[in-house]
């Protein structure tokens, strides 16, 4: 609906409401300029008409406008000759509105390349977000990172971003997909007489007008076909220019079979870089990094870590999750040392669950205590007896063989072993493996019992 259709529309209305001599003498000339960021501009032909209109009619003209637009609009009555200061205003207005939001580059200033932890898992991913860094647009275009969740996507992203905002002038936008659709779903609000035209413009401004596109998590673009589109518009239009474009996914550009085939296969033109799950060395410095950060370290020893990293999986922002409960735990219990055992306390839900999901190392247990006719409990104690820490042996080469489970996650779950205890118990095994054909017997029928092979 335009505004003069809405206007007559609503003088009908106004017209049965009122006598014909008011309704001559104060509407018949009025005009509906424009509705824009819920405001209604009416022009008036006097200025006795402006002071009339709003001592008299203002509720009524509201509630019959309101009813027409669907939306609560403020009314400012303006003379012909007024409309241009008033337009300039507004579009002054306008613009700053865009730049604000232009200028909100979204960025997260704590997630930099100086806080996070490099190791073997994220080499690769680190070596990749800096080179862009340093030249965006030039190095490699796009740059796609993907893996699991919680593995640093997200934060390399951000210090992408920071590192080229605080190194160069150029502007940078860090959005996640559903932004994405929300900006896109907004342009489309073909009804919408408060933000249509603005929205509009404001997309352009905001995904054209820039040197350097972050999205995350594209995966969740899939489904949105018109907002896939308009993403392969943006890009190219970026692209083009050699504007950089970074883009996080769970997921390899091949696997995102959500996404037009046209998309995926520009995905592929720069860099395509997995980002892996951490390992038992990179999750303790982590975790270590953390605790200096927050100011911790003098509190929590280096068992404790040892067991956070061992046992909250390899999920960082889980292993953040730890050390938060662990440090929340410790101030309910009115400020309790953090040892082992505290650790062990605080953490046994997020411990316990993950033991729940897969736990191959108790199915080991279970087959070797059988076999060997103990219980579980006491291959799981500490007890030296030989009938027990023979099978107790075994079992933990079985566990270091079988799964992917680190020495120190081993230790753990056979009565709290250092990890050298169990390096140096796998190490007998297979040495004896080698010259005792009885226990090599033994292994391999407990291996089949096992089944994880
Ligand atoms: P993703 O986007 O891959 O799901 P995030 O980037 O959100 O993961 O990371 C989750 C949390 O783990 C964040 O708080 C992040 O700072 C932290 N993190 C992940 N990897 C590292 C790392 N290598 N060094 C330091 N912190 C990390
Ligand atoms: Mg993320």
């Amino acid at each position: 609906m335009n505004f003069d259709s809405i206007w007559s529309n609503f003088l009908l209305e106004i017209k049965d409401e009122l006598s014909s001599l008011a309704y001559q003498t104060w509407f018949s000339e009025t005009k509906l300029y424009r509705i824009d960021n819920s405001k209604a501009y009416i022009i008036v032909p006097m200025p006795i008409h402006k002071k009339h209109l709003i001592d008299n009619y203002e509720n009524l003209i509201s509630e019959k406008l309101n009813k027409i637009t669907g939306s609560n609009c403020e009314l400012i009555f303006l003379l012909n000759e007024e409309i241009e200061t008033e337009i300039e205003e507004t579009n002054l207005v306008r613009e700053e509105v865009v730049k604000d939001e232009h200028i909100n580059s979204n960025l997260k200033k704590q997630y930099s390349f100086d806080n996070f932890v490099v190791g073997n898992s994220n080499k690769f991913a680190h070596a990749a977000a800096l080179s862009v860094a340093e030249n965006p647009g030039n190095m490699y275009n796009p740059l796609f990172l993907y893996g699991e969740s919680g593995l640093g996507k997200t934060h390399l992203m951000h210090a992408i971003g920071n590192y080229i905002t605080n190194n160069s002038n150029k502007r940078v936008l860090y959005v996640t997909s559903e932004q994405f659709i929300q900006d896109f779903i907004k342009t489309n609000r073909k009804d919408d007489l408060e933000t249509n035209f603005n929205y509009v413009d404001f997309f352009k401004n905001k995904y054209r007008n820039i040197d350097v596109l972050i999205i995350d998590d594209i995966q969740f673009l899939g489904g949105a076909t018109k907002t896939q589109q308009e993403f392969f518009h943006t890009f190219n239009n970026l692209y083009n220019d050699s504007k950089q474009i970074i883009i996080s996914s769970d997921r390899s550009p091949n696997d995102l079979k959500v996404l037009e085939d046209r998309l995926r296969t520009r995905f592929t033109w720069g860099l395509e870089v997995n980002i892996f799950p951490p390992d038992f060395e990179l999750r303790s410095q982590i975790i270590r990094k953390k605790i200096i950060a927050e100011n911790l370290e003098k509190d929590i020893p280096d068992d404790v870590i040892e067991y956070i990293a061992s046992n909250t999986g390899t999920n960082v922002r889980q292993l953040e999750g730890s050390i938060t409960r662990l440090v929340a735990y410790s101030s309910m219990m009115g400020s309790a040392e953090i040892n082992l055992d505290l650790a062990v306390e605080a953490l046994k839900d997020t411990v316990s669950k993950g033991i729940g999901e897969k736990n191959d190392v108790h199915r080991i247990q279970k087959i070797v205590s059988e076999y060997f006719q103990i219980s579980v409990e006491d291959i799981r104690s500490k007890k030296r007896s030989s009938n027990i820490s023979f099978p107790r042996q075994i079992a933990m080469y079985l566990c270091r063989i079988m799964t992917s489970e680190s020495f120190p996650r081993i230790g753990i779950e056979f009565g709290g072993k250092d990890h050298s205890t169990v390096m140096h118990s796998v190490e007998k095994i297979e040495n004896e493996i080698k010259v005792n054909k009885d226990l090599a017997n033994i292994i391999e029928k407990l291996k089949k019992d096992i089944g994880l092979v």
